[in-house]
């Protein structure tokens, strides 16, 4: 089987990382209960700010978010490793942009992931997304984002949201933890 998976948000805790460094940052201590509560991907509103300060903050601190110590959803490491023990192949599509490709690569594979040549895809938007998951002819994709699942509900792939705040309104299947593939199997 062929396995593509997001990586921010849906194997790696990325914003819940990036939330707890904004308190540092601005000399704040919003609890992570306001973070669980948020119903966009941005999470700039509980600190105050406008879209444009949120926007600015993320892009002064993307290099600390992406590549300090963030850490992986739960068993996350250990499941995907065991799908390639199991001979399955395992990809990634993330919309990061192109300048991160090379370091997020690393990053993956300093972080445990297996990450095999050719299988790491980085650098388009969201919507170019379904181009590659198509051609890579995926049997199961996971993403923390409805808009980008959406776009491959004609497709045969079979499509798991991971379950965040901000994706309670997807209707199809949901996984909220990594231990899960192994049922699948
Ligand atoms: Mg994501």
């Amino acid at each position: 089987m062929r396995f593509g998976f997001d990586i921010d948000d849906t194997l790696i805790n990325l914003r819940e990382f990036a939330f707890h460094l904004y308190n540092k940052k601005l000399s704040k201590n919003i609890d992570l209960s306001v973070f669980k509560q948020l119903t966009t991907v941005e999470i700039h509103e509980p600190f105050g700010l406008t879209k444009e300060e949120g926007k600015n903050l993320w892009n002064t601190c993307r290099s600390e978010i992406y590549f300090s110590d963030c850490p992986s959803y739960p068993l996350a490491v250990e499941v995907l490793n065991e799908l390639v023990q199991k001979g399955h192949e395992v990809y990634y599509i993330t919309a990061r942009n192109k300048e991160f490709s090379e370091q997020t690569e690393k990053w993956m594979k300093k972080a445990g992931f297996p990450v095999e040549k050719n299988h790491f895809f980085c650098g388009m938007k969201d919507h170019e997304k379904i181009n590659i998951i198509k051609n890579l002819s995926l049997d199961y994709y996971f993403d923390d984002k409805p808009a980008v699942l959406n776009t491959l509900l004609e497709t045969n792939i079979t499509l798991y949201v991971r379950d965040q705040s901000y994706n309670r309104n997807w209707k199809g299947k949901r996984l909220t933890n990594w231990s899960e593939i192994r049922n699948l199997l």
